[in-house]
């Protein structure tokens, strides 16, 4: 053997061994362990890095959206304390205003708290979210706020990385008075009894306008039991009735405020809501109102009805019920030309010395005659004689138009008379009475127009000159002469 075969030989049994030999295995073994172990830490400490950051950002996310509701809230001007409450992933905040005894509602906290668990529970799975309650709080007008307990619900959005507003309720919403804090009621809007009954009276109209067959139901419409307060519920934007048991077959009616304008606190209600305050009257202008009380009659009110057409002249009527049932065609025609018509009882009683029952009778009676004859009921009343109590307007129900100048055509038959006294006695915003069943009237009122016209007088209706704003309960004398009763 060479030496330089025992060399290579040597040096084979050498390679040999450090490919075969225990001890390289484990040591091939250790690197890999300790390649993985730092992988392994790397990647733990990387999560754990993005964990953090991620953390991070949620909190800014929830700082920042915490602070975006602060700000908002601060407009609510209700100064409040937050309250927060973590639970695993979700953050539930409330808002409870400091001063809650002005507050309409009763143990605010406990509401709000109730309102933003019932939410937290509605969430399905654990997600992040932060649910938030508040009181809400609006100025609608000068004299109308609002209240209302709110719930905002927020998710967290994976993708996003962002809160997002999942939705919101609105609960128990009360309005009320601004300078009193009080709660705002239907006694509170529509205040009297005058008020009332001026509303009953729109109920009644309406019920008629919107039945399918008026006829069938005029009678109870006319014994229909008046609503009280308590019958009537608030809205901003309307006036919910519930009404008292009656053969109408409606038991709820809803109003338009527009409709009942005059007999509400205005400020109270959403100013959509209303009519354009707008009078038909100049202040410019001075107006008068022609009226004439006791027909129709067959042949005095169509000559009339003529001469104020010519004149372009629209007057009132006082028409007893017992003489429109017998000329319905007259009513009518009075109606159609523009005229008012109103009530002065069924055959001319004094009102006040006649019994209760009688006294609804004559009122009914003629609001019949003259919805049959002309399809309205009469607002107003005349009563005769101008009598009238407290006790018989309440059962009338109707505001009480008086006059305060008297033609007194009813004493003197004589048409001179007529002309002389109303030219005599006539002023700015008076009612003249006068009866369009005498023919000398109706022979003076050609002149007795014209005579005014050259005074500078305009003619209107007495709701017109009262502005439809007459009230059961008063009696209206002239544009200028209001008297509770
Ligand atoms: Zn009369």
């Amino acid at each position: 053997m060479t030496t330089e075969n025992k060399e290579t030989r040597r040096s084979n049994r050498h390679s040999k061994q450090s490919f075969n030999s225990p001890r390289d295995i484990l040591w091939i073994f250790f690197l890999v362990g300790v390649l993985m172990l730092v992988s392994y830490g790397t990647y733990i400490v990387y999560n754990k890095i993005k964990d953090h950051e991620l953390q991070e950002h949620l909190e800014n996310q929830t700082s920042q959206l915490v602070a975006q509701i602060d700000t908002e809230l601060e407009k609510n001007d209700l100064p409040s304390e937050k309250k927060e409450h973590d639970s695993n992933t979700i953050k539930e905040i409330i808002y409870l205003p400091k001063e809650t005894e002005k507050l309409p509602y009763k143990n605010t906290e406990e509401q709000l708290t109730q309102l933003v668990k019932q939410e937290s529970q509605k969430l399905k799975h654990p997600k992040q979210a932060i649910i938030v309650g508040c009181v809400e709080k609006q100025a609608h007008t000068d004299q109308l706020s609002s209240y209302a307990l709110h719930i905002e619900t927020y998710d967290w959005k994976t993708k996003e990385q962002t809160f997002q507003k999942e939705k919101e309720r609105t609960e128990k919403e009360i309005y009320v008075n601004t300078d009193s804090g009080e709660e705002i009621t239907a006694q509170a809007l529509i205040g009297s009894k005058a008020n009332l009954l001026g509303i009953q009276q729109v109920i009644q109209q309406k019920l008629l306008d919107n039945a399918e067959n008026p006829q069938e139901i005029l009678d109870a419409v006319l014994a229909l039991p008046r609503f009280d307060f308590k019958d009537a519920t608030y809205t901003p934007e309307h006036l919910q009735i519930n009404l008292p048991k009656n053969e109408t077959g409606v038991d709820e009616v809803t109003l338009a405020y527009r409709d009942i304008q005059a007999f509400i606190q205005t400020d109270l209600v959403d100013p959509n809501q209303l009519a354009e305050e707008s009078t038909d009257l100049d202040p410019n202008k001075k107006y008068i109102s022609l009226t004439f009380d006791d027909g129709p009659n067959a042949e005095t009110t169509p000559r009339l009805l003529q001469i104020l057409a010519e004149k372009n002249v629209k007057a009132t009527f006082f028409m007893l019920g017992q003489m429109a049932e017998e000329f319905p065609q007259i009513v009518k025609d009075v109606y159609e030309q523009g005229h008012e018509i109103a009530s002065h009882s069924y055959s001319h009683p004094q009102l006040n010395a006649i019994p209760k029952e009688a006294l609804l009778e004559q009122i009914r009676m003629t609001d019949k005659a003259l919805y049959n004859a002309a399809g309205i009921l009469p607002r107003t009343l005349r009563p005769p004689y101008g009598a009238i109590s407290p006790e018989s307007s309440d059962i009338i129900g109707k505001p009480i138009i008086q006059w305060d100048i008297d033609s007194y055509d009813w004493d003197s038959k004589n048409t001179n008379a007529v002309i002389d006294r109303v030219n005599q006695t006539s002023f700015e915003g008076g009612i003249i009475l006068m009866h369009d069943i005498h023919p000398a009237t109706i022979d003076a009122v050609g002149p007795v127009i014209d005579n005014l016209h050259a005074q500078g007088y305009e003619f209107v209706t007495t709701s017109q000159l009262l502005e439809q704003k007459e009230k059961p309960l008063y009696q209206y004398f002239g544009q200028k002469d209001t008297r509770e009763i």
